[in-house]
C-alpha cells in the first residue's frame, strides 16, 4: 500500500471541503459548515495495479489557524491549491498559501485547482494570470473543476497520484515496495533484515 498525505489549501469558501467530499463519498452540499482547524478523509484507489491510500487534509482557510499549517504541511507528498474562478481574492490569496507552503527543494507536487467551474459565466480569473502563477510557483498542472457537478473530480485525484507517484517514487528491485527516488536503501527491506 502507498500511502500519500495531500494537503489541500486555499481560502476560505473556495469549496475545499466540498471536493473532498464529492470525491470521497460523491455527494454535494449547497450549504455547508466551515471547517474548524484541520479535518481529513481517507480514500483509496489503484495506481498502475498498486493499491494507493490518499489521506486528504483538509485545512480551515482562516487565519486563525494557520499557526497550525507547518505540522500540517509537514510529510505532505501533495498539495492541492485551489482557487474560486468567480473571485478574484481568491486568487490573489494564493500567494499567501505558496508561501506558507514553502518547499524549497521542490518534494512538494503541486496541483493549482480552478474550482466551481459551474460558475464560469462569472469568471474573474484570466488564462495569463494562471500562466504566470503556474510559472512563478513551479506548479506540475493546473486543472478546473466543479464539486457540484463533480465535473473533474476524479481526474484532480488521478492526476495529483499519478505526478506523485511517477515524478518522486520508484519500485525497490527487491520487495517491489515504493520507494522515495531519492533514497539510496529500502525501508521496506532494511524492516524485514531485523525481524
Ligand atoms: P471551503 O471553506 O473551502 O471548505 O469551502 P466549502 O466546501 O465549505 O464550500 C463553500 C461554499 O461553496 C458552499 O456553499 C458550497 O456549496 C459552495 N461550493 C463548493 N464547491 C462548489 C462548486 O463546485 N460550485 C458551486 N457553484 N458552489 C460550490
Ligand atoms: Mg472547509
Amino acid at each position: 500500500m502507498i500511502k500519500l498525505k495531500i494537503a489541500v489549501a486555499g481560502a476560505k469558501n473556495v469549496g475545499k471541503t466540498s471536493l473532498i467530499r464529492r470525491y470521497v463519498s460523491n455527494t454535494f452540499m449547497e450549504e455547508t459548515i466551515g471547517t474548524i482547524g484541520v479535518d481529513f478523509m481517507i480514500k483509496r484507489l489503484k495506481y498502475k495495479n498498486k493499491d494507493v491510500s490518499l489521506t486528504l487534509w483538509d485545512f480551515a482557510g482562516e487565519a486563525l489557524f494557520r499557526s497550525l499549517f507547518s505540522g500540517y504541511i509537514s510529510g505532505a507528498s501533495g498539495a492541492l491549491i485551489l482557487c474560486d474562478i468567480a473571485n478574484h481574492a481568491s486568487f490573489l490569496e494564493l500567494h499567501d498559501w505558496m508561501e506558507l507552503i514553502g518547499d524549497p527543494a521542490g518534494k512538494i507536487s503541486k496541483l493549482l485547482i480552478i474550482s466551481k467551474i459551474d460558475l464560469l459565466d462569472q469568471a474573474e480569473i484570466s488564462e495569463e494570470e494562471i500562466d504566470q502563477f503556474v510559472n512563478q510557483y513551479k506548479i506540475d498542472c493546473v486543472l478546473r473543476c466543479s464539486a457540484k457537478t463533480g465535473e473533474n473530480v476524479e481526474k484532480v485525484f488521478d492526476t495529483l497520484t499519478q505526478i506523485i507517484i511517477d515524478g518522486t517514487l520508484r519500485e525497490c528491485p527487491l520487495c517491489h515496495e515504493m520507494i522515495s527516488d531519492d533514497s539510496d536503501f529500502c525501508p521496506f527491506c532494511e524492516q524485514n533484515k531485523d525481524n
